[in-house]
């Protein structure tokens, strides 16, 4: 798979299974695909991820030997294998604590799902099954607001502090707080993620009302401090009507601070459809923009391939710099 038929595919971004061939494992609890069954195609160095979605114009179809084959209008667009998700993503245990948020961020299917709070011995117990398997390789907590964002930090990083027994990475995302990274990394987190999720500032209370690009800002530039270059990292979501003046702008301002922006394509979730404008770009801007992202990292003396957990590691939504490009 290369760089454009990646970027052509996390473009489509969804994927109908023949009925031979089931998705495996839960449905995911994280990401733009939450709520949703994914699959992860692995092809030459790259990885993708696709929504499960009937009527998707790619067809997925079984080959010889574990491989299968992406069809579009007939015609191959990718081969590969498929790789099973050990919890949200493969090789890592990804899990979200509190599935239920506060906040009401427009793309965001959390809220809508309002799911369940998962204790420490609960979560400690789901990474235990995952390291099970021989495939583990690092630990990512990921958390809506269940009350205040000082409560999920305070949760959080007990959790942290219970999973340090497995002597893997771990990284954090979450809503910052008042002292957010210094009590996350003392409790042994490795890398933090704060999402910005709009660098548009005028489209930005809009889409995530009550919540404030400026303190999201503020806590990145705190996190480098506390974690380092290169494991600060945050989300940035494309496909809402963003001016790509700003985009880029704010891209640039993330990498001056030692933060990674991770460029995701919005998901226009079903509970989410008709709220805000979203759109999926298209291979062309995903690819620009990407490049973007490397050339600012690489003014900044920053590297997309040293993380250790989450989506950098992962690399299933997006193009990542230094590893896809
Ligand atoms: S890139 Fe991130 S959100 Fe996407 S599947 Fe991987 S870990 Fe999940």
């Amino acid at each position: 798979m290369d760089l454009k038929t990646k970027a052509h595919l996390i473009s489509l971004g969804s994927i109908e299974l023949p009925e031979s061939l089931p998705p495996s494992g839960p449905v995911s609890t994280a990401g733009p695909g939450a709520g949703e069954k994914n699959i992860f195609l692995r092809s030459g160095e790259r990885r993708v991820r696709l929504s499960v979605v009937e009527s998707s114009p790619l067809k997925l179809a079984e080959l010889n030997e574990g491989e299968v084959t992406i069809i579009e209008n007939g015609v191959e667009v990718a081969r590969g294998a498929l790789e099973r998700p050990l919890l949200h993503c493969p090789r890592q245990a990804y899990i979200t604590v509190s599935e239920k948020c506060i906040y009401d961020c427009k793309f965001c299917a959390v809220p809508k799902l309002s799911g369940g709070v998962k204790s420490k011995e609960r979560v400690v117990d789901m990474v235990g099954r995952a390291q099970d398997t021989g495939e583990l390789e690092a630990i990512s907590l990921t958390s809506g607001v269940e009350s205040s964002p000082e409560d999920e930090v305070a949760k959080v990083a007990d959790i942290v502090r219970s999973l340090r027994r497995f002597d893997l990475p771990i990284g954090v995302s979450v809503t910052p707080a008042p002292r957010s990274s210094e009590i996350l990394r003392e409790a042994g987190a490795d890398e933090i993620k704060y999402n910005v999720e709009c660098l548009d500032p005028e489209l930005f209370g809009r889409v995530c009302p009550g919540v404030s690009l400026k303190k999201i800002k503020m806590a990145l530039s705190d996190a480098v401090g506390h974690f380092g270059e290169n494991r600060v990292f945050s989300n940035v979501i494309i496909g809402l009507g963003e001016s790509d003046r700003a985009l880029r702008d704010g891209i640039e301002e993330l990498a001056e601070m030692g933060v990674l922006p991770i460029i995701r394509a919005v998901y226009p979730h079903p509970l989410r459809v008709g709220e805000i404008e979203m759109s999926r770009p298209s291979p062309e801007r995903l690819i620009e923009l990407a490049r973007h992202v490397r050339g600012v990292l690489d003014e900044h003396g920053l590297r997309g391939d040293v993380a250790e957990t989450g989506c950098y590691r992962c690399t299933g939504c997006d193009l990542i710099p230094h590893r896809d490009l």
